[in-house]
């Protein structure tokens, strides 16, 4: 295929973003079919198949997030919408037992969310947070993959500067 001869042939020197028209990611986007997998692997499959390069689960940032785009000075986290409470989401329910320990819980992973989010944001580096519900269907996860990438290329990014191009 050759989206995937282009991402391999090109994506590791420059990503697929950098030499293709507004035109061309739409369509190319639109080739590229998400599997239906572990959240967080849907996620960074898809990247990698358009051509991003990343880092995972680097500790040295707060928070470890899941996905890092250092040229894009983006960085992403998958949430669970229990453990991490999607505020108003019909996917989290509290369990019926232990209602005031999971409350509890659930209220200090979002504060300390909050918290990650903050120092990253202090540190310059953009948040984009994917809830494992907007992957939950074909139609909805390609919407929101499709969303993502529009997201991480509209971030300026400072690594063009000197690339001398
Ligand atoms: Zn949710």
């Amino acid at each position: 295929m050759i989206v995937g001869f282009l991402a391999r042939e090109f994506g590791v020197r420059w990503g697929m973003g950098d030499f293709l028209t507004p035109q061309r990611r739409s369509a190319m986007m639109a080739r590229i079919r998400a599997k239906d997998t572990k959240p967080e692997l849907t996620v960074r499959q898809y990247l990698f198949r358009c051509g991003f390069r990343f880092r995972i689960h680097d500790k040295r940032l707060p928070g470890t997030p899941d996905i890092v785009l250092p040229k894009y000075r983006t960085v992403i986290f998958v949430h669970g919408c229990f453990w991490h409470g999607h505020h108003g989401c019909t996917h989290f329910r509290l369990p019926s037992s232990h209602v005031d320990f999971w409350r509890a819980k659930i209220l200090r992973n979002r504060e300390r969310d909050q918290e990650h989010l903050d120092r990253l944001e202090s540190l310059s580096w953009r948040v984009i947070v994917v809830w494992e519900c907007e992957l939950r269907n074909k139609s909805i996860r390609e919407a929101t993959l499709h969303g993502l990438v529009n997201e991480i290329w509209e971030v300026p990014r400072d690594a063009n500067r000197n690339r001398g191009d």
